[in-house]
C-alpha cells in the first residue's frame, strides 16, 4: 500500500487568488498511486457504465471503466459532445456553468458510477446525477478521491452512495 496522500500537491492562488489548489498530477505520475486509486474508486459496487466529469474525472474514470469491464461515458462541458444532447447547469461562485452527455448514452436501467477528482459544492456532481437520471439510467454511487469536507458537497448529493478516498 502506498501512502499516495503525499503525492496531492497544494498549490496556492491557483486559478484565483485565495484559492489552494489540490493538483493530482504527482500521484498520477506514480503507478502504484495511481492504480491503488483507481481499484479503491470503484472496489466492491455493481455498475454497468462510468461516467468521467469533465475534465479530470476523465483521468480517473476510463481505467476504473476498464478495470471493471463497464462502459465509459464523458459528461462534458457544454458544446463539446458532437451528438444530441441532455444539459445541466448548476452555480459557480460568479455565474453558472452548464454540462451534456449524449442522450444515446446508456442502455435503460444502467447502473451507472460517476466519478470525479473533487467533491467540492457538489454543484458538478449533482448536475451529472440529473444528467444521467434523465437518461432513464440509475446512479449506484459516486466516487472521488478527495473531499473538501468544509464545503459540504455531500449535502447535495442526498440518498446516494458518496465514497470519498480521502477527506480534507
Ligand atoms: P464543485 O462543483 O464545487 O463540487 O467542484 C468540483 C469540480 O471542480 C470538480 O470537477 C473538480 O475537478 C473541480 N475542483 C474544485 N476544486 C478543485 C481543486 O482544488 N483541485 C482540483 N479540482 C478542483
Amino acid at each position: 500500500m502506498t501512502d499516495w496522500t503525499a503525492l496531492i500537491r497544494d498549490v496556492p492562488d491557483y486559478p484565483k487568488p485565495g484559492i489552494l489548489f489540490k493538483d493530482i498530477t504527482p500521484l498520477l505520475a506514480d503507478h502504484a498511486a495511481f492504480t491503488q486509486v483507481v481499484d479503491e474508486l470503484g472496489d466492491g459496487l455493481a455498475f454497468d457504465k462510468v461516467v468521467g466529469i469533465e475534465a479530470r474525472g476523465f483521468i480517473l474514470a476510463a481505467p476504473v471503466a476498464y478495470r471493471s469491464g463497464a462502459g465509459f461515458v464523458p459528461v462534458r462541458k457544454e458544446g463539446k459532445l458532437p451528438s444530441e444532447t441532455y444539459e445541466a447547469s448548476y452555480d459557480l461562485e460568479y455565474g453558472s456553468a452548464t454540462i451534456e452527455v449524449h442522450a444515446d448514452a446508456f442502455e435503460p436501467g444502467d447502473r451507472v458510477l460517476i466519478v470525479d477528482d473533487v467533491l467540492a459544492t457538489g454543484g458538478t456532481a449533482r448536475a451529472a446525477v440529473e444528467l444521467v437520471r434523465r437518461t432513464g439510467a440509475q446512479v449506484v454511487a459516486v466516487s472521488f478521491l478527495m473531499e473538501l469536507s468544509f464545503l459540504s458537497g455531500r449535502d447535495r448529493l442526498p440518498g446516494l452512495e458518496v465514497r470519498t478516498l480521502l477527506t480534507v
